[in-house]
C-alpha cells in the first residue's frame, strides 16, 4: 500500500517541507551573491532566508523580514502569521519600516512561499506601495526569485488580465504565475529574476 506521505515524496515529507540538501548547500547560499552589489547585504539575505526557512518548515505560513540596504541590518521581523499565504505586517514592523524610511534607508523585503510559488500581484503591489528597493521570495524547494523593480505605471489589471487569459486556456496557477511575470517584464511593467 502507498501512503499519503510517499506519494507527497517520500515518508515524513510534508509538500511543504524544506529541501534541506538543497538550502543547506554551499552552492544556494552562492546564489545570494548575484542579489546585490553588497556582500553584507547579501549575506544578511540569506542568513534571513534560511531562518525562516527553519522556522516555517513542514508549515503553509510565512515570515517576513525587511533589511537595509544602507544600515545593513535587519529593520524589522513579522515570524507570527497564521493564516496562509499572507504576509502579516504588524504595528511595530510597520513603525519600524517608517522609521528606517524616514532615515533614508533602503529596504529589501524577503519572504518565504511554502511551496515555492512564484511572486504573486499581492508582492508586486506591496513592494510599490512601500518603496522596496527589491522583494525576495525564498521557497521552500529552494528556488529564490527576486523582483528588482516595479514601474511606477504598474496596476492590479495589467497581473489579472494576463493571468486570467492563462488559466483560462488551461494553464495551472505556478505556470500561468510565470507566464504572467514573463509578460509584464516584456512590457517593462516589472522587473525580476529567478536566482
Ligand atoms: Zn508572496
Amino acid at each position: 500500500m502507498i501512503t499519503i506521505a510517499e506519494m507527497m515524496g517520500g515518508v515524513g515529507e510534508s509538500p511543504n517541507a524544506v529541501r534541506w540538501t538543497i538550502v543547506e548547500s554551499t552552492e544556494w547560499r552562492a546564489i545570494f551573491d548575484k542579489l546585490a552589489d553588497n556582500t553584507s547585504v547579501n549575506s544578511l539575505a540569506h542568513s534571513e532566508a534560511l531562518q525562516m526557512l527553519r522556522h516555517r518548515n513542514n508549515t503553509s505560513f510565512e515570515d517576513i523580514s525587511i533589511i537595509g540596504r544602507v544600515s545593513k541590518a535587519v529593520i524589522g521581523r513579522s515570524t507570527k502569521a497564521a493564516i496562509a499565504g499572507e504576509v502579516r505586517y504588524t504595528e511595530n514592523l510597520k513603525n519600524r519600516i517608517a522609521s528606517a524610511t524616514k532615515n533614508g534607508d533602503v529596504l529589501i523585503a524577503i519572504h518565504n512561499h511554502p511551496k515555492g510559488f512564484p511572486p504573486s500581484l499581492s508582492d508586486i503591489l506591496s513592494m510599490k506601495n512601500r518603496n522596496y528597493s527589491k522583494s525576495i521570495i525564498v521557497g521552500h524547494d529552494g528556488t529564490v526569485f527576486v523582483i528588482d523593480r516595479v514601474d511606477s505605471s504598474f496596476a492590479e489589471y495589467h497581473f489579472n488580465e494576463i493571468y486570467k487569459g492563462y488559466l483560462n486556456s488551461g494553464k495551472s496557477d505556478a505556470d500561468a504565475a510565470i507566464l504572467t511575470l514573463g509578460k509584464l517584464k516584456n512590457r517593462g511593467l516589472i522587473s525580476w529574476r529567478k536566482l
